[in-house]
């Protein structure tokens, strides 16, 4: 079967790690992305530098038309989407709870987890068997945060992740018996630009010592292990959890 994988937020960080890898396996590749068409395309040329096959497409997750259209795209130019990775996440400059107003907090949920439901929704309307499809595979891409609760940093995308969990678990049950598996990774503090959002681009270096492992990670360790939960060797994993957290 062709094999055609999403991945939201695959122009940067661990979604293009995570698009690279799944290229290497054989996917054909859409890389998602919001704003950053030139780092986008950059993935989508390494692909094709390698022999691959890679579309980029910009969506907005969070938002109805552009997460159809997205979708839609797929479809008519790599074919129905057999795996996606809920990947697009976002956080914003660190605070405590008592400072956060509702224009932020609305904006982390509607990326973080109305995304991902928009995102799963078009997914499994193409790959359950309910509605005479093949199947298929999601991964989510929680973080460590769901169950540290990021005090003092970002409670707000904390529980965001909390909400994926759940989730995560809620779907694969709803959909297992229909050709579908929902899995979840939870990275801990990997490099990636994602930390310079929070105002704290060298938080990595900072939070390291309190890793047992004593180091962060690169993102190519939680690509391995999200193409891992899509792949047919995962074939009896559904509403399961991967950490990437070196031990916290
Ligand atoms: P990153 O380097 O900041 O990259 C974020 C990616 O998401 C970019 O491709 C960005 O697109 C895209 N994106 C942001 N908002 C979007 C939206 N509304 N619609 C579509 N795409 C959107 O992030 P990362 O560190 O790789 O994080 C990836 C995922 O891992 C996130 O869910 C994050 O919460 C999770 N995570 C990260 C860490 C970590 O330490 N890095 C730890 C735990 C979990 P543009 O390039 O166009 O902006």
């Amino acid at each position: 079967m062709n094999q055609v994988i999403i991945v939201t937020g695959g122009s940067r960080g661990i979604g293009a790690a995570t698009a690279r890898l799944a290229a290497d396996r054989g996917y054909a590749v859409c890389v998602n992305y919001h704003h950053n068409q030139t780092a986008a395309e950059a993935v989508v040329d390494a692909i094709e530098g390698k022999g691959g096959r890679a579309i980029a497409v910009a969506a907005d997750v969070g938002v109805e038309a552009d997460v159809t259209h997205l979708f839609q795209t797929v479809d008519q130019t790599l074919g129905t989407v057999t795996a996606l990775v809920n990947n697009a996440g976002v956080l914003e400059q660190q605070m405590r709870v008592e400072q956060m107003n509702a224009a932020r907090l609305n904006r982390i949920f509607q990326t973080n987890i109305t995304g991902c439901f928009l995102c799963a929704r078009e997914a499994v309307r193409r790959m359950s068997t309910r509605h005479g499809g093949a199947g298929g595979a999601i991964v989510n891409v929680s973080s460590g945060a769901a169950k540290l609760g990021s005090p003092g940093e970002y409670v707000d995308y904390a529980a965001s992740k909390g909400a994926i969990d759940t989730m995560t678990i809620g779907l694969a049950r709803e959909v297992a018996d229909e050709g579908i598996r929902v899995n979840a990774v939870r990275p801990g503090f990997i490099y990636t630009d994602i930390h310079a959002s929070g105002g704290e681009p060298n938080r990595v270096e900072r939070v390291k010592e309190f890793v047992p492992m004593k180091r962060g990670g690169r993102p190519e360790e939680v690509a391995i292990a999200i193409l891992w939960l899509l792949s047919d060797e995962a074939s009896y994993s559904t509403g399961a959890f991967i950490d990437l957290t070196g031990g916290k």
